[in-house]
């Protein structure tokens, strides 16, 4: 078995990213400035965008966070968006999802312009992403590619099945791998929750990609050997073993499944960083004006 080692591979594309920032701000006198939209307190997006901040003050960019209470209005939020759009000092808007059950997401993800559209989930994005022109990739999916170019994992003529068919994750993902490109130029399989004996299709898989959101799902008999396995799952247990205070573990049962795998991501150190790569490489993409001129 081989490590998909995302703590390798997403300080190396950072360092890379850095190096790019700093042309930015030398030859345009400003940082590439990612915007974070913040509804409420949910624990998990807390998380989520303090990282995505981070990791943006880490390799040079400016980052900004608007945050609002749960009561906020799909109006006053669906305003804020347009200011966003508006503002040229800024590069990347992103409204961490979820949002409370009166706002409706589609239309708050309509609402940004999708030349700042750094999350990639805008249907601008995700048709010109089908048809194989520039666009701003969704993060996660985005982040995968780079794993498995980093390690030159042979995708060509390859069954993937894909679990899950989120519009974050499954869906793009699978569209990625079938389309005419490297990685891609898979045979794909998408499974959800309605496909009766899954183990039939996982068993068929040369790569394995699984974001369903239920953990050690997949396990060691529903897989073949020598399969390339990416787990995307993020199932968070409470934990007193852990400063944090809970114990992060995949979709997929790494013990078992690592031993028959060639290729697996950990989780934590593997998809869930380099979803964070896949946000800074749009936001500079986005500086570069490289997808929209
Ligand atoms: P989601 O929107 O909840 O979608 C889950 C998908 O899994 C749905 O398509 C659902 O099918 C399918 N599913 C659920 N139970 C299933 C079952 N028993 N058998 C087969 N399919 C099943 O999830 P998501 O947003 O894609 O996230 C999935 C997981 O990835 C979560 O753990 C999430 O935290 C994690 N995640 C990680 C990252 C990262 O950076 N590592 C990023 C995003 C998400 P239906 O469509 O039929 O309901």
């Amino acid at each position: 078995m081989n490590l998909l080692d995302g703590k390798y591979v997403s300080e190396k594309i950072k360092q890379e990213i850095a190096e790019e920032a700093a042309k930015v701000l030398a030859t345009r006198g400003r940082k590439p400035h990612l915007v974070a939209v913040l509804v409420g307190h949910d624990g998990g997006s807390e998380t989520y965008v303090a990282s995505k901040m981070r990791n943006c003050e880490a390799v040079g960019f400016k980052s900004s966070l608007v945050r609002y209470e749960d009561d906020v209005t799909e109006e006053e939020l669906l305003i804020k968006v347009a200011e966003l759009n508006a503002d040229e000092d800024i590069d990347g808007i992103i409204v961490q999802l979820p949002l409370p059950k009166h706002i409706d997401p589609e239309k708050v993800t309509e609402k940004i312009d999708h030349r700042k559209d750094v999350d990639g989930f805008h249907p601008i994005n995700l048709g010109r992403m089908q048809r194989n022109l520039p666009s701003f990739i969704p993060a996660t999916p985005y982040g995968i590619t780079l794993m498995l170019k980093e390690y030159n994992i042979e995708t060509s003529g390859k069954h993937c099945v894909v679990v899950g068919r989120s519009n974050i994750v499954g869906s793009p993902i699978s569209i990625l791998m079938a389309r005419n490109t490297y990685p891609g130029n898979c045979t794909v399989t998408v499974c959800h929750s309605r496909t009766p004996d899954i183990k039939k299709f996982t068993l068929d898989a040369d790569i394995l990609i699984v974001a369903i959101g239920k953990k050690n799902f997949i396990t060691a008999d529903m897989v073949k050997d020598g399969v390339v396995v990416i787990d995307v799952g993020m199932n968070r247990e409470t934990s007193t073993l852990t400063k944090s205070g809970y114990k992060l573990y995949g979709d997929v049962d790494f013990e078992g499944v690592s031993q028959k795998a060639s290729w697996i991501t950990p989780v934590p150190g593997g998809v869930g960083l380099m979803t964070i790569i896949g946000l800074l490489k749009n936001t500079l993409a986005s500086a570069n004006k490289e997808v929209y001129s």
